[in-house]
């Protein structure tokens, strides 16, 4: 009946090819994932304590599910997502047998990646613990815990978590033995962004006046979300003009669209 508290895709077809920039950091998240995943009997071998959990933060629309996403493609494991503020909001007084269900189902179908999106909203340092939604998130929290205590990251199950909000999180999730290892996911500099342009203009046939370096530098402040949108508005301006090739006035036109949307935004194509 919650079958659409969880996203399950069995092997996405994400690579690492899709990530733009974010070199170092897909390092970081590889080493803790892939290892324990594909070679368990090297710990066990060694007597190595593997890392438990990785904890991505960082600004909405920047790659945090993208590379989680892509960790399971390469592997070829099986990614199964949550979202903690739908465990709260949308699934009331269900959150922890959710949780425990996504462990199972892990195990069941390992190898596999236990993605957390949004664990803020079930991790969240509490003031109080009044309301009786305090309480509940207060036991989606507690079984969440349990489920990393609980499980042998040897066993063929990883987990990744993601929150925009590193400050307000409880420190229990960080402990030892729980998220070990703290990945900050940045919005993408030019370089990213050119490589992010790169990756989402791949199958478009570009007019020979598109400057991507230059779309690059036009796009400070824009998050990979941002670019993808950017990429599609563009076509669309292509689409609507008749054209058979996307140009760079359509690509202007779709900056000038897409980010002056964005709250506080003083983009201008000049
Ligand atoms: P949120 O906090 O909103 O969950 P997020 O950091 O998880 O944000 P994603 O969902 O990974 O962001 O990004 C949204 C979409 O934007 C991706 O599916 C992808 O198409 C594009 N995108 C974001 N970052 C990148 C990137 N570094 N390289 C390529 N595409 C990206």
């Amino acid at each position: 009946p919650y079958i659409k508290a969880m996203e399950v895709v069995e092997r996405p077809k994400t690579r690492y090819s899709d990530v733009g920039g974010l070199k170092d950091q897909l390092r970081e998240v590889r080493e803790v994932v892939e290892l324990p995943l594909k070679h368990p009997e090297l710990f066990k071998e060694l007597g190595v304590e593997p890392l438990k959990g990785v904890l991505l933060y960082g600004p909405p629309g920047c790659g945090k599910t993208l590379i989680a996403r892509a960790v399971a493609g390469e592997v070829g494991a099986t990614f199964i997502r949550v979202v903690g503020s739908e465990l709260i909001n949308k699934f009331i007084g269900e959150g922890a047998r959710i949780v425990r269900d996504v462990f199972n189902l892990a195990r069941k179908k390992a190898p596999s990646i236990v993605f957390i999106d949004e664990i803020d909203a079930i991790a969240a340092k509490r003031i109080e613990m009044g309301t009786s939604g305090e309480r509940e998130v207060q036991r989606t929290l507690m079984q969440l815990l349990a489920e990393l205590d609980g499980f042998d990251p040897l066993s063929g199950v990883a987990v990744i978590a993601a929150t925009n909000r590193l400050d307000i999180l409880d420190p229990a999730i960080l402990r030892p033995g729980r998220f070990d290892r703290i990945v900050y996911i940045p919005p993408p500099d030019k370089k990213g962004r050119l490589e992010i342009l790169q990756i989402h203009t791949r199958k478009m046939k570009l007019a020979p006046d598109v400057n991507l370096e230059k779309i690059a530098e036009m796009t400070e402040g824009a998050t990979g979300a941002d670019i993808k949108a950017i990429v599609t508005e563009a076509g669309y301006n292509a689409i609507r003009a008749g054209r058979r090739m996307v140009t760079m006035e359509d690509f202007e036109k779709a900056i000038e669209k897409v980010l002056s949307k964005r709250i506080g935004a003083t983009y201008r194509v000049s």
